[in-house]
């Protein structure tokens, strides 16, 4: 953040009391840590915090401070500021989109690449490792309240997006603000056993369900797997149970783009992507007008799931 951009947003944030904070459908970690984190330290700092539920939380975050703050309203409230963090285009926020035109001034704090400026102040690095990585930076320098609820979700955020540290997109820096994360006193063996040895059965007997169903294709280099209406009810599990697969399924020796469609009605699918080395996640994903970053993106399809399928891997192979 260069200094002007320093200036006026601290300007911003005094001169406003009623301030609104924002974030994706389909959320993750870095998403719930993020909005935490500025919701509990502008609070603190005395301002009138709302924020703003686009969606369910996730199972394995509602350990996280004050999530019950997230909360879905009703009524059209007006604010004088709105964050809007990790959200690349204002579409990623469902209905709470509304929110845009009724602020004062709008506040874009993201790190993905497909960010689209639509702030009136934009804090857009794609270089960062999360959007809570940004949140920390601003935090210290704006000097605005730090405590080990703040840090709890700091941490959180960018443990998730940094798949517990091992991305490229982790730097020096991001150790260095865990460091002081941690000398806040916050209990990371706490956080992470909340976050990764935590899973509902539900969740394990869906990921056993669907990796058996599990195809390698373009010399074991595309690999790709369903999650269908019907595993879901076979193991009663809910749609986001399907997080973490993707992942699993990218961790081959010879796998360098690894997809998970979700069926979420018989002619809509979502679709996400992870990349290992040379293929652009991203690329892949604006095709369908979605997008994310270089090595994880995502995007919707309106076709069945076994459209999508043909069709992502039509475009998967110009880039393989
Ligand atoms: P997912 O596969 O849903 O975990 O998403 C991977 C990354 O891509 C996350 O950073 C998402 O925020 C981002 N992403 C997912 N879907 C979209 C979309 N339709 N447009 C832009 N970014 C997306
Ligand atoms: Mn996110
Ligand atoms: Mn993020």
């Amino acid at each position: 953040m260069n200094n002007s951009m320093k200036l006026s947003l601290s300007t911003e944030i005094s001169k406003s009391n009623n301030v609104g904070i924002v974030s994706h459908l389909n959320p993750d970690g870095d998403n719930i840590g993020s909005i935490l984190a500025l919701g509990i330290s502008l609070e603190k700092l005395g301002k009138t915090v709302t924020i703003l539920k686009s969606d369910y939380v996730p199972n394995d975050l509602l350990f996280l401070p004050y999530v019950n703050k997230i909360i879905k309203v009703e009524d059209d409230l007006k604010f004088d500021i709105l964050f809007v963090l990790d959200s690349s285009d204002p579409e990623r926020l469902g209905d709470n989109k509304r929110y845009l035109s009724n602020s004062g001034i709008v506040v874009n704090i993201d790190h993905h690449i497909s960010n689209t400026n639509f702030g009136n102040i934009n804090i857009v690095d794609s270089k960062a490792s999360s959007t809570s990585e940004i949140i920390f930076k601003l935090i210290e320098e704006l000097e605005l309240p730090l405590d080990e609820n703040v840090a709890t979700c700091i941490y959180a955020g960018i443990s998730t997006d940094t798949g517990r540290f091992m991305y490229e997109n982790v730097t020096s820096s991001t150790h260095i603000i865990v460091s002081k994360l941690l000398d806040t006193g916050i209990d990371a063996y706490y956080i992470n056993k909340k976050l990764y040895q935590n899973r509902s059965l539900e969740r394990t007997k869906l990921f056993i369900e669907v990796v058996g169903t599990t195809k390698l294709l373009c010399d074991n280099k595309v690999s790709i797997a369903k999650v269908t209406l019907e595993n879901l009810s076979k193991t009663n599990a809910k749609p986001e149970d399907s997080d973490g697969i993707v992942e699993f399924l990218r961790d081959t020796e010879t796998v360098e783009v690894s997809v998970l469609l979700k069926e979420i009605t018989t002619s809509l699918t979502r679709v996400s992507i992870r990349t290992k080395d040379y293929v652009d996640a991203n690329k892949i994903c604006s095709h369908f007008g979605g997008g994310g970053h270089l090595r994880a993106a995502g995007c919707t399809i309106e076709k069945s799931i076994d459209e999508s399928e043909n069709l992502i891997i039509e475009v998967i192979k110009n880039y393989i």
